[in-house]
C-alpha cells in the first residue's frame, strides 16, 4: 500500500468513545475542529446555549463540565472561564464598560487589576475612582451618573479587611433606581473560593475567582472564572469572551477538575493553620498588629462573623514602626518553609513584604512595614517553628 493511502486509512479509522466507562475523573476532550454531522447542523448549532459543540474555542465536554462545577461552587447558574484571574477581571471590565463610563474600585482591591483601569481603560475614555470598602457612605458619595461597574473584594487583598458586601450592594441598588443602564456589582471572591461564603447570597451580580488559587490548589495552573445568575449578564460576558478569542487549555481544566475534589478539605486545613499562626504571631516581639478577619479587632471582623463561615489561608503582620525594611526583608529571607512568592492556596506556605502606603490611594493608618503570609499544607507546628526561628531577625 502506498504510504499516502495508509495515512487516509489511519485518519478515517473508526473510533467510538468507551461506553459504560464511568470514571471518577471526567474525560479530557481536546479540539480546535469539531466535526458536524451535516450542513444543517453546521448552520444551526448555537454554541452560546451549549446545545451543540461547534468549535474548540467555544468549549469541549471537559470545559463545559468545569464551567458547570464552578457555577455550582459559587452558587450561580452560568460560568465563563478565562486564562487567568487577571484576564477574567479585564474581561468583566470590557464586557460592561464603554467610553464615558466610570468604574469604582475598592482601595484595597487586587493590585494588578487596577493597572488595566489606569492603562487601557483610561486610554479608551473610561475613568475610575477608588472607594473605601469599609465605608458604604464613601461608595455612595463616589457613585455618579457615569458609574457603570463597581468592583468589590472580600476579603481585601494584602490587608484582609472584610467589607460589608450587603451594605455596599444596597448602596448600588439604591443608586440604580430609575437608571437606564443599571450599575453592575462584581465581587472578587478568590479569598472565599465558594467555601467561606456564597457570593450571590451577599447580593452581588457577578462572582469572579482566580481559580489559580484554591480551585487548582497545586500552584501549577492559571485560570479565572466569572459566574453569574442573570442570563443577560452572562451573555454580555460570554460574547466579549468569544470576540476576544479567549480559551483555557483542556489539560489545565483537567487539573482544576481534579483540584475541586479536595477544595473544601484544603480550605479548612489551611484555614485552621492560618488562624493558629495568626493568633500566635499577635503576641510576638516586633509585631504591632496581625490582620486576619477571624481575629477580634481585625477590620471587618464582625461582618466576617455574620457573612462567612470560614477564612482563607492568608494573614498579614504589620511590624512596629521602628523596625526597618531591611530587618523585615532579613526576616523574610530567614524563613525556610515560608517561600517568597505570590500565588497562594497551594501546598507550600508563602510570604511577601508589601509597602502598603505606596499602593493605597486613600491612605493607610500604620507606619510600619507589612508582610503577608499564606499558609500551605505543611504541619502547623513546623510553620510556627519556622516563624519563631526567623523572628529574631527583626531585632538584629
Ligand atoms: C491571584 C488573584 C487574582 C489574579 O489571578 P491570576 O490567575 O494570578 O491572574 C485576582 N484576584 C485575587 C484576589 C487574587 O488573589
Amino acid at each position: 500500500m502506498a504510504s499516502g493511502k495508509r495515512s487516509t486509512g489511519l485518519i478515517h479509522h473508526p473510533y467510538k468513545p468507551p461506553g459504560g466507562f464511568e470514571a471518577v475523573a471526567p474525560g479530557v476532550h481536546k479540539a480546535s475542529t469539531v466535526i458536524f454531522p451535516n450542513v444543517h447542523a453546521l448552520r444551526t448549532f448555537d454554541w452560546k446555549d451549549k446545545s451543540g459543540y461547534t468549535y474548540g474555542l467555544h468549549g469541549t465536554p471537559t470545559t463545559f463540565t468545569l464551567e458547570e462545577r464552578i457555577a455550582t461552587l459559587d452558587g450561580g447558574r452560568f460560568c465563563v472561564l478565562a486564562p487567568s484571574g487577571l484576564s477574567a477581571m479585564a474581561l468583566v471590565d470590557m464586557a460592561f464598560l464603554r467610553t464615558g463610563d466610570e468604574l469604582l474600585i475598592p482601595d484595597n482591591g487586587y493590585e494588578p487589576g487596577k493597572s488595566f483601569a489606569a492603562g487601557e481603560l483610561a486610554e479608551w475614555g473610561i475613568t475610575h475612582r477608588f472607594y473605601d470598602p469599609m465605608d458604604p457612605a464613601d461608595l455612595a458619595a463616589k457613585i455618579s451618573p457615569a458609574t457603570r461597574l463597581v468592583w468589590l473584594e472580600a476579603a481585601g487583598s494584602i490587608t484582609l479587611e472584610f467589607p460589608d458586601v450587603p451594605a455596599l450592594v444596597a448602596v448600588v441598588k439604591a443608586a440604580n433606581q430609575g437608571r437606564e443602564r443599571p450599575i453592575v456589582t462584581a465581587l472578587d471572591s478568590t479569598w472565599g473560593a465558594g467555601i467561606a461564603y456564597q457570593p450571590f447570597e451577599l447580593g452581588v451580580d457577578i462572582s469572579l475567582q482566580a481559580l489559580t488559587k484554591y480551585a487548582s490548589g497545586g500552584a501549577d495552573v492559571l485560570m479565572g472564572s466569572i459566574v453569574t445568575r442573570d442570563e443577560a449578564l452572562h451573555r454580555a460576558v460570554l460574547l466579549c469572551h468569544m470576540r476576544l478569542g479567549l480559551f483555557i487549555g483542556v489539560n489545565d481544566a483537567e487539573l482544576v477538575l481534579r483540584g475541586l475534589h479536595s477544595i473544601e478539605l484544603r480550605y479548612q486545613r489551611q484555614d485552621a493553620t492560618a488562624r493558629e499562626l495568626a493568633v500566635w504571631l499577635q503576641g510576638q516581639p516586633g509585631v504591632a498588629r496581625v490582620f486576619h478577619p477571624a481575629l477580634p479587632g481585625s477590620p471587618g471582623h464582625d461582618t466576617w462573623k455574620r457573612d462567612a463561615s470560614a477564612a482563607a489561608c492568608l494573614f498579614s503582620a504589620a511590624f512596629e514602626p521602628g523596625i526597618s525594611q531591611a530587618r523585615i526583608d532579613a526576616f523574610c529571607d530567614a524563613l525556610r518553609l515560608f517561600k517568597l512568592g505570590w500565588s497562594w492556596a497551594g501546598p507550600i506556605s508563602l510570604c511577601a513584604p508589601y509597602n502598603v502606603p505606596g499602593i493605597r490611594k486613600l491612605g493607610w493608618p500604620h507606619a510600619g512595614g507589612l508582610v503577608r503570609f499564606a499558609a500551605g499544607l505543611e504541619h502547623v507546628e513546623d510553620l510556627r517553628a519556622d516563624l519563631a526561628q526567623a523572628l529574631p531577625q527583626l531585632q538584629a
